[in-house]
């Protein structure tokens, strides 16, 4: 008989899903998340393409089902550790590190946080602000449970100086736990599902962009937090320079892909992630303009191209087909500046811009390499999850009883990751059932 449960590493929208299939299908889940709070990318998205609905008014409903799911035990701030056994039989080690809050106690009201004199650049907004060295990811996060960010805290730093504790002396229920240490947990499992996602590629190995250099050039992920209500500035386009809304947006695609010196793929969701951002700084402010410089347009998705159709006729946006040589920057006000060869024309052109968002290459995440050693499981050239039967059995891993879903087994978007996460769920269901 084989063993009824499942172990999914990485609670992004696809952890999520399948997390969600198994457990009403009645088979126990553990989802093992390494950040302090579900949720994934797609928790710092704003709008999703090609609808526009607002992101975590999706994912939030799904994140509280599974987490309140009687059949799923979500073991978050927590990293697979070993591996071993077989299809049907096997057993996991998860390491799972001290928040040094006691869960039980902590009401999420956030006092701690309020207080907490230590600053630090916030990941979740992707270092557009700081959040404080004990600190609750984002409104929405779930377990909505603070946590001490232990690199940052000054007192679990030297703790014989018996500094600052401020997170302590403002706790009313007492959730502060300094003796909270690292510990193991031991799983017996029947499944594993990998689901563990993207990183965005370091857009400032490409010096010619300027990216931490030219204050006004970021990333497309960065954009999202600007333009999202929970962002830095509440939801307001406002370039990072002196605070006021661009005029101009320019979109540079293919930053760091479709490019044999860096990632010779394609990141798929770029095209149409870039296309919303621009039809969104229209929706901000009607006078604002976009550029979306482009390789090849990819909208090869469901209303994909009647997207993009309007984009350009009711959102003010211009495609421009080429790769921009070099950005610059106006010392006078801080606009940056994009040369480029527009192939159309076959005309070398310049442009000057209030705001240039690079839309860089999507890789497989760090610390994807030591996962698949931990599990045996083969990565294809790019790192992403290799499906070994691909036309056959597309989520299947090149270990029988691992399979794998959404960004980390190959680019694609939310509506695929959703479906192949319940996929997995279905493949899972049929192996676990003794076919
Ligand atoms: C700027 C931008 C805008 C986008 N806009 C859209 C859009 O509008 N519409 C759309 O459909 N798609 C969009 N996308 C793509 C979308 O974000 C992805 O398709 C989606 O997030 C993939 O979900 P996932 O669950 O596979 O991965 P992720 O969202 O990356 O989640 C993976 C999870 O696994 C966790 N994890 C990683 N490694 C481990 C480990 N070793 N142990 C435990 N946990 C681990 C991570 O912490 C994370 O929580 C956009 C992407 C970008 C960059």
């Amino acid at each position: 008989m084989m063993n009824q449960s499942v172990l999914v590493i990485g609670a992004g929208i696809a952890g999520i899903q399948v997390s969600i299939d198994l457990a009403q299908m009645g088979f126990p889940v553990y989802l093992v998340e390494r950040t302090p709070s579900i949720g994934g990318r797609m928790a710092q998205l704003d709008k999703t393409f090609p609808t526009n609905d607002c992101a975590i008014c999706i994912l939030a409903p799904k994140m509280i089902e599974c987490a309140g799911h009687k059949n799923v035990h979500l073991l978050t701030y927590s990293e697979v550790v070993g591996v071993e056994g077989h299809a049907g039989d096997l057993r996991a080690r998860v390491l799972q590190k001290p928040r040094y809050v006691n869960m039980e106690r902590c009401t999420g009201c956030g006092e701690c946080a309020a207080k907490c004199p230590w600053r630090v650049p916030d990941d979740f907004n992707v270092g557009l602000s700081n959040r404080r060295a004990i600190y609750i990811p984002f409104p929405q996060a779930v377990p909505r449970k603070a946590t001490i960010d232990a690199p940052h805290c000054v007192y679990l730093q030297d703790r014989a100086k018996n500094r600052c504790r401020m997170c302590e002396k403002v706790c009313q229920p007492g959730a502060i736990d300094w003796e909270q240490q690292e510990r193991i947990v031991e799983l017996s499992v029947g499944a594993i599902v990998v689901a563990t996602g993207f990183d965005p590629y370091d857009a400032g190995v490409l010096k010619e962009y300027g990216l931490g250099k030219i204050a006004n050039v970021i990333t497309g992920l960065q954009y999202e937090r600007l333009v999202s209500a929970s962002g830095p500035t509440s939801g307001e386009l406002r370039r990072p320079s002196d605070g006021k809304p661009p005029r101009e947006v320019a979109f540079i695609q293919c930053v760091g892909s479709r490019d044999v010196n860096y990632n010779p793929y394609c990141s798929s969701v770029c095209c149409m992630f870039a296309t919303k951002e621009a039809i969104l700084a229209n929706e901000h402010d009607p006078q604002c303009r976009s550029y979306i410089f482009y390789t090849d347009l990819r909208a090869v998705g469901k209303r994909f191209q009647e997207y993009i159709a309007r984009a350009r006729t009711e959102y003010n946006v211009t495609y421009i087909r080429g790769r921009p040589g070099v950005i610059g920057e106006n010392p006078q006000n801080g606009n940056p500046i994009v040369r480029y060869e527009e192939t159309t024309a076959q005309q070398l052109r310049a442009m000057e811009v209030g705001l240039v968002v690079l839309c860089q290459a999507l890789l497989p995440r760090r610390g994807q390499q030591d996962v698949a050693k931990l599990l045996g499981v083969e990565l294809d050239e790019y790192g992403f999850v290799n499906a070994p039967a691909r036309l056959r059995r597309p989520v299947d891993t090149s270990v029988p009883g691992i399979f794998a879903c959404g960004y980390c087994s190959s680019p694609q978007d939310i509506p695929d990751s959703v479906a192949q996460a319940s996929g997995v769920a279905a493949r899972v269901a049929e192996m676990l059932a003794g076919e």
